[in-house]
């Protein structure tokens, strides 16, 4: 059985990972961590019964010890609780669903204390993939893609071939089709409504913007250990090829399913093997068509943002994502438009002075740098 620590569970990831629980997938749910959603997580506790919690919050974390004061669970909190958390919950898998950079330190703990990796969390990998993905190497523990074109591809690699390319698939979010004049007046609620995956806030904003696509470029390079140049982006509307992957010889093998992020989390969990689950199958007379197309880098100049931010390395993926972090909560806060989002990263971008094989650290520090300068050059 496995024994599941779930770093965000109240997110969207979270709560589908839970699901597939539910339903009957034999896991152990030894800890989980969230926010602030005492409610939410008072409503885990009591369905899945972990021994100890953690919420980043300090004042949710308050009130929810009141709310469950009639259990025996431990309720921790802070940065330093999440790291107790998990050295106490003798879990052997960590789903790691928390968004953005947040999500680093963690995951870097549970790699040390020898748990495998659910990874949802990509923002990860883009600041710091080198060093993770070296950790947990030395350490030998599994990074187990959630994305679902990172777990598409993972699926696509089972037989062990050479790489040609990998055709990394993208709806195109809620705009495919829309010119820069279009999306200068695009709204946080327009772009939160993505036509076929439901997801958190941060995700779907990055998906209208195309900067999902650049990360999951990224985080590709590093699951898969290729160069940006391997990597074709694909505009495919019905998000029903997750992605596929060209070999030496010219054969293309795909990954295909009805867009539900329980598939992909439940190969994660599952994997070496595959559970039964009771989602939809695709039924392939209901397709009217499979259709694909090139990005449009000028409408969307986040994607080309970071295919360069890889490609110069060092400490800049870090950069890239920082300010896209700050971009993206100031949007979400109707603080600045859809367009500004590229143009603060490309900003901080160009203000960085790179460094190569940065430290933990380093990385961090980056990534305040940029958070600190994007929200000066904001105003
Ligand atoms: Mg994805």
């Amino acid at each position: 059985m496995k024994k599941l620590v779930i770093l965000g569970s109240t997110g969207s990831i979270g709560t589908q990972t839970l699901d597939i629980v539910r339903q009957g997938f034999p896991a152990e749910i030894c800890g989980l961590c969230a926010n602030r959603n005492e409610k939410l997580m008072e409503e885990q506790i009591r369905e899945f019964h972990p021994k100890v919690v953690c919420m980043a919050d300090e004042k949710a974390a308050a009130s929810l010890r009141t709310r469950v004061s009639d259990l025996s669970v431990t309720v921790l909190s802070g940065e330093q609780g999440i790291a107790e958390m998990l050295s106490v919950c003798g879990a052997n898998l960590a789903v790691a669903a928390m968004v953005g950079i947040s999500g680093l330190l963690p995951v870097i703990t549970a790699i040390g204390l020898g748990m495998d990796i659910a990874l949802a969390n990509k923002e990860t990998l883009v600041a710091a993939g080198d060093l993770v993905m070296a950790f947990a190497k030395e350490q030998g523990v599994k990074i187990l893609p959630v994305d679902s074109e990172h777990s598409a591809i993972f699926q696509c690699l089972l037989g062990g071939h050479t790489i040609k390319k990998i055709l990394l698939t993208a709806s195109g979010g809620p705009f495919f089709g829309r010119s820069k004049e279009e999306l200068s007046l695009v709204r946080a609620q327009d772009a939160l409504k993505h036509p076929n995956w439901d997801m958190g806030q941060k995700v779907t904003i990055d998906s209208s913007t195309l900067m999902n696509k650049g990360l999951e470029v990224i985080e590709a390079c590093h699951l898969f250990g290729v160069s940006p140049d391997k990597i074709e982006v694909l505009v495919h509307r019905q998000s029903i090829i997750h992605s596929m992957v060209e070999f030496e010889d010219n054969s293309v093998i795909a990954q295909l399913g009805a867009p539900d992020m329980r598939t992909p989390i439940s190969f994660a969990l599952s994997y070496p093997e595959r559970t039964k689950f009771s989602g939809d199958s695709l039924n392939f007379f209901d397709i009217a068509a499979l259709t694909f197309d090139k990005p449009d880098m000028q409408a969307f100049p986040c994607l080309a943002l970071a295919i360069r931010a890889k490609k110069e390395g060092g400490a800049m993926t870090a950069v890239l994502n920082g300010a896209n972090e700050s971009a993206v909560a100031a949007f979400l806060k109707g603080e600045c438009g859809f367009l500004d989002i590229p143009r603060i990263v490309e900003n901080a971008m160009e203000n960085f002075t790179n460094m190569q094989n940065p430290t933990l650290q380093d990385i961090l520090e980056a990534d305040q740098w940029a958070k600190e300068f994007s929200a000066k050059k904001r105003i």
